[in-house]
């Protein structure tokens, strides 16, 4: 048996999930501007990625960066010139506060909506706890 296909045997055994977790990386935002909007093209690849609700990572990244946006087609389009930093940026606090686990920092959580209050449910290792909640 040669090298490669020792590697690909011992991938195989791997379970899945470890893979996944050991290339989770925030995905970086595609921006352009049309005239005195930003698009971000690949937003909604972006919430896929992070298993998140787009509404969801919209209402957050719009509140943070202080202005109006509207989705269609799976991008944003915001009002006003902003930078791939800024958003960038934007986006990696969401991840933090919204996506890693606190408790063992793996990224595979749930956000449980409730009335009034917003929970972090690790699937990881089983830590609970609330979050402010994104409105
Ligand atoms: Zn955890």
């Amino acid at each position: 048996m040669d090298y490669d296909s020792l590697l690909n045997r011992g991938k195989a055994e791997l379970p899945e999930s470890v893979e996944s977790k050991a290339r989770f990386e925030v995905p970086a935002a595609r921006v352009h501007l049309e005239g005195k909007k930003t698009v971000i093209t690949n937003f909604d690849d972006i919430c896929d990625r992070l298993n998140r609700d787009p509404d969801t990572v919209a209402k957050y990244l719009l509140r943070e960066i202080g202005t109006a946006g509207a989705r269609t087609d799976g991008r944003i389009t915001l009002t006003g010139i902003f930078s791939p930093a800024q958003i960038d940026s934007a986006i990696r606090q969401f991840v933090e506060a919204y996506v890693m686990c606190k408790v063992c920092h793996l990224p595979d959580t749930k956000l449980i909506k409730e009335k009034r209050a917003t929970t972090i449910v690790c699937e990881a290792c089983g830590a609970r706890y609330p979050v402010k909640t994104i409105s």
